[in-house]
């Protein structure tokens, strides 16, 4: 089991050399509730943002009490997707207005039947964060109004706050 934490670095900081933010350790173990870590090392993670292709390096540590891995990441990213939040939540965007996407039909499909999972727990968490949404009965018009509510509430930091408040991964199974 690897444990996460995201943090809520943009997407810019990563261009150049993000090595230097150091202050990204874990305070808690999710595991054994430890609160010692050690480094753990770095891992390239590849990622892609609007058109673009990217290696950032993602920084990984180790709980010294029970030894599990908790990687530090971004929440501009959610775990297991190569695209970034932004990137996904436009073509869901996209697909829900019925605008051509970018990516093929299969991947958009995936992606809208995963968003509406998450809609619900999306919804709460907007309205938590003060959004008092009026919600329109149609399905995909309520999830235009939360996701473009979402890209301007929660801009870079979506999975952070997702994570904080349902304990699970954004887009996850
Ligand atoms: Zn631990």
């Amino acid at each position: 089991m690897v444990l996460y934490k995201y943090i809520n670095q943009p997407i810019y900081s990563f261009f150049s050399n993000f090595k230097r933010h150091s202050d990204n350790r874990p305070e808690v173990c999710h595991n054994c509730r430890g609160t010692k870590f050690h480094g753990h090392g770095w891992r390239r993670r590849y990622v892609h943002h609007n058109g673009q292709d990217l290696h950032i390096l993602i920084q990984r540590f180790k709980c010294c009490n029970c030894s599990r891995t908790v990687t530090i990441l971004p929440s501009f990213l959610t775990r297991k997707f190569i695209r970034s939040v932004d990137d996904i939540l436009s073509h869901v965007r996209n697909s829900f207005y019925g605008l051509k996407n970018t990516v093929a039909r299969q991947v958009s499909t995936f992606y809208r039947r995963r968003f509406l999972r998450h809609l619900s727990p999306l919804i709460m968490l907007l309205n938590f964060h003060g959004a008092h949404l009026s919600l329109p009965e149609k399905e995909n018009e309520k999830a235009i109004k939360a996701i473009e509510t979402a890209q301007v509430q929660f801009p870079n930091s979506l999975s952070e706050s997702f994570f904080r408040n349902t304990n699970k991964h954004f887009m996850a199974y």
